[in-house]
């Protein structure tokens, strides 16, 4: 219908088109919550083909914020899709409920955790459903309640015994801010990971560690296998792993031996360069050091200094950028391979926890060394020559093809190396350790950057650790049976003091297990980490009491087809959740080596180019826009500003924008919706006018745009943008429509496609649009609407004509114009024919549908 006859069109005609999200919304919310089954999946049994797509859980802060509301779109539009293609999906929510937050607010407002934490989770379970998102709420998981936590103490039981559990006293990162230690993991840039200004300490303690490292090469290698996830999250695991293959060297000490052996150890990658080593350097908390410095205050003195400096450039997270500083030890080690008596120095940048903490330094190929030696004049020899082929260095030519120092490339051959002289570097590598090995003063040695993941934590919020202290029988695990070992309620919370379980004297004592004598128990709860390690296998089963999970369960729903989240969680939550499946495998409860087949994270959401935050003033509410522009256009815009893997800078002109195409869309099929509930389905074999034809080929052209995109591109921007395409032209066809010149069955087929591809994107407005165009089903489970190639297909292209790659035309023919026919026509084209005249034509060239290339001489 014309606009003008908008005029014509009473006050209540008028109202009804008006696009109201909140009534439409709220109706349809209000219909969704009284049907709580209609997201649940199916069983395992189910014969449909499966499909997880997971959202990584929130923390209960109470408030969902934008980063949330961007994340669950995109699994929300995802799962709404599969539904639609016929798969069995399972698309759960839960809780990561335990944590400080929650122990900081009880301190703060002399509220009890759990209440804290069940009441945040209600409200937020409010605004998720106030958005629309189709979570099956009866796969819940609540991590901070005794039904989930029992089974982390289950599984703290089954590393026990598998040894992959110990209690180890080592220096450890502490965060005075959270007042609880922190895994390496949750250190970033020297900073804890929840208080991005807090300098984290070093404290010596003695707490429990989980065994990762045993993992270390399966958890590299599997990094191999995981084409779908994000390169970059792959790359910082493999750094992270930090896995390097070397040598374990002895240097013995000149002269009298000391307490710690008489030898300093050293881990390089570079054993064919030792002949070059003019030095040995220790960081200044190796343990030899100490025995140097016990009877020289000067000594003690410096090394002392270069503590501090090491402990500040560690501070600021700056550990390679650190003024390098060291001092001679008066002691020398003597080189094992050349019997050569070299001096030991302490070096501020060598560091106690990596490696052995002792180098063998090798000025002319390393970069740090050299700096080091120019500084203090150490002897810089080079013993390596870059690698010719078919060329080995004699006494005459090696001069020639000296290296500009320092020479760090791997392609080399050896000089100055007694009897490796003229070998490749790698195979002098081989024959070196080799060497090392049988006279029993090397070994070869795989190193890890990756450290056990230490997970005790000095705060109550948290799973109790099931382990007693017994004085007769030591440290006694608490039996299955008696599992969950429950947090105890009306505890005195306060940062002070240790644990706040070591002050609650009913948990503390008890019965020794083992020979029923009094002993103590752990006080120290799990890292937060632990509960969302393996969250995602609860999902399949989580009312199970005799067990942590189903294994026929996990078979049918696992590997997650797609998980959503974060890159922050890149190392952290990624690398312990893989962690725990490898040892859940081993355990023999699921068969999957790996959690997820794909991973996407999207981008951030910020504001004004700012991350938002309180401080800054800048947060926007998801409550504010949904109340402003309906849950529909907020969703849909968080999908559409930019791709989803792009930060996303937060426009309300842009929300607004959403909601303006959203009300054209319900607009223009309400107006229509009476024409296509009449039209008969038969469809006519009239030739359409070509406006008509235009909106048919894009129709199909952007079902079949958006479904490619859904199969893991994954650039809803480009979907939502060809969808707004789609209604422009429908409103381009009001004339044809007026004149009842499109075919009503047209219409009303164009009209249920279009909704059908709105579903995933704006629900609510697709549900009420699908009722009014008299569908009885639900949309949910209504097939995805398919695409006809041959309808998609353009019926004219234009083809761009370049002479010499410099454009001088543009011919339309149509789409099916063989090719030397296309080259004639381009030829022929006026404004071409002028750039042509008088010159010769060499070749043409075209590329089919799209542009035509002319060289001429
Ligand atoms: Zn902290
Ligand atoms: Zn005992």
């Amino acid at each position: 219908m014309p606009d003008t006859q908008n005029t014509i069109m009473n006050q209540s005609e008028q109202r009804e088109l008006r696009y109201e999200p909140a009534s439409i919304e709220e109706k349809w919310a209000a219909r969704w919550s009284a049907d709580p089954a209609m997201y649940a999946a199916e069983s395992h049994q189910s014969r449909l083909p499966k499909y997880y797509v997971l959202e990584m859980l929130p923390y209960p802060s109470g408030v969902l914020h934008m980063g949330h509301v961007r994340n669950y779109a995109i699994g929300d539009a995802l799962a709404r899709h599969m539904w639609m293609r016929g798969y069995n999906v399972l698309h759960p929510m839960g809780w990561d409920a335990f944590g400080l937050p929650a122990e900081n607010a009880a301190i703060k407002n002399n509220v009890p955790p759990r209440e804290w934490t069940l009441r945040n989770i209600a409200q937020m379970k409010v605004q998720m459903a106030r958005l629309g998102f189709s979570y099956d709420w009866s796969t819940e998981v609540t991590t901070c309640l005794p039904d989930y936590y029992r089974w982390n103490q289950w599984f703290f039981l089954k590393f026990w015994e598998q040894g992959l559990a110990y209690k180890r006293k080592s220096k450890l990162n502490w965060c005075p801010e959270c007042a609880t230690v922190l895994a390496n993991e949750q250190v970033v840039n020297g900073c804890c990971w929840r208080h991005e200004e807090t300098v984290v300490e070093q404290r010596e303690m003695e707490q429990w560690f989980l065994r990762i490292t045993k993992y270390a090469d399966e958890l590299l290698d599997g990094i191999e296998k995981l084409e779908g996830w994000p390169d970059k999250v792959r790359t910082m695991q493999r750094n992270w792993i930090g896995r390097s293959v070397g040598v374990m060297v002895d240097f013995a000490l000149d002269g009298e031996v000391g307490a710690a052996g008489g030898k300093i150890t050293v881990f390089t990658t570079r054993i064919d360069t030792i002949y070059g080593a003019t030095s040995i350097l220790l960081a200044p908390e190796h343990a030899m050091v100490a025995d140097f410095t016990a009877n020289d205050g000067h000594l003690s003195a410096k090394v002392q200094g270069l503590i501090r400096e090491q402990a500040k450039a560690r501070e600021a997270g700056d550990i390679g950028g650190i003024e390098k500083h060291g001092v001679f030890t008066g002691r020398y080690a003597v080189n094992p391979f050349s019997q050569e008596k070299i001096p030991i120095w302490v070096a501020n940048y060598i560091l106690a926890d990596y490696g052995t903490g002792a180098i063998m330094s090798v000025p002319a190929h390393d970069d740090r060394d050299y700096e080091f030696a120019k500084k203090y004049d150490l002897e810089i020899r080079i013993v390596v020559l870059p690698r010719r082929t078919g060329e080995a260095p004699t006494e005459h030519n090696h001069h020639a093809s000296e290296p500009l120092l320092p020479y760090t490339e791997k392609e080399s051959l050896l000089i100055n190396s007694g009897e490796y002289n003229g070998l490749a570097n790698d195979d002098a590598i081989e024959k070196m350790a080799a060497h090392a090995e049988r006279q029993g003063f090397g070994k070869k040695t795989v190193t890890y950057r990756l450290k056990d993941w230490g997970v005790s934590r000095q705060r109550y919020w948290g799973t109790p650790i099931p382990m007693i202290y017994c004085g007769k029988c030591g440290i006694v695990p608490v039996p299955e049976s008696q599992l969950p070992v429950l947090l105890p309620e009306n505890v005195n919370i306060t940062q002070q003091g240790g644990s706040p379980l070591s002050r609650v004297p009913e948990f503390v004592n008890v019965k020794c297990p083992k020979c029923g004598g009094a002993a103590r128990r752990e006080t120290d709860t799990m890292d937060t980490f632990v509960d969302s390690s393996w969250y995602f296998y609860r999902y399949t089963s989580p009312k199970l009491d005799d067990r942590a999970l189903d294994t026929n369960a996990v078979g049918y729903w696992f590997p997650i087809d797609q998980y959503i989240g974060g890159v922050e969680h890149a190392i952290l939550h990624l690398i312990y959740s893989r962690f725990w499946t490898k040892f859940m495998r081993d355990l023999g409860i699921v068969k999957n080596a790996e959690p997820a087949e794909r991973l996407f994270t999207q981008g951030m959401v910020i504001k004004d180019g700012a991350k938002m935050s309180k401080n800054k003033g800048n947060v926007v509410s998801p409550d504010d826009m949904v109340a402003k522009f309906g849950a529909d256009s907020t969703r849909a815009y968080s999908l559409f500003a930019t791709s989803p893997d792009r930060e996303l800078d937060w426009q309300e002109t842009g929300v607004e924008g959403v909601h303006r195409f959203l009300s054209r869309a319900y607009r223009f099929v309400m107006r229509n919706a009476e024409a296509a509930r009449r039209a008969d389905g038969k469809s006519s074999a009239q030739e359409l006018p070509p406006r008509v034809r235009a909106v048919q080929r894009k129709l199909h052209q952007t079902i079949q745009r958006v479904t490619e995109d859904f199969k893991g591109r994954w650039h809803f921007n480009t979907s939502v943008a060809a969808i707004m395409e789609l209604v422009n032209d429908l409103y381009g066809t009001e004339d044809e429509i007026a004149a009842g010149k499109f075919p009503p069955a047209l219409l009303a087929d164009v009209l249920r496609r279009l909704v059908l591809l709105l579903a995933p994107f704006a629900p609510y407005l697709a549900a009420e649009l699908w009722e009014t165009l008299g569908e009885k089903g639900g949309i949910l489970r209504h097939p995805w609407p398919e695409f006809d190639p041959a309808l998609a297909k353009e019926d004219e292209i234009e083809y761009a004509v370049q002479v010499n790659g410099k454009l001088r035309g543009r011919v339309v023919m149509p789409a099916d114009t063989a090719q030397p026919d296309v080259r004639a026509k381009a030829l022929a084209d006026e404004k071409v024919r002028v750039a042509l005249d008088g010159k010769e034509v060499v070749k043409v060239i075209v590329i089919p549908g799209k542009l035509v290339n002319v060289v001429v001489k």
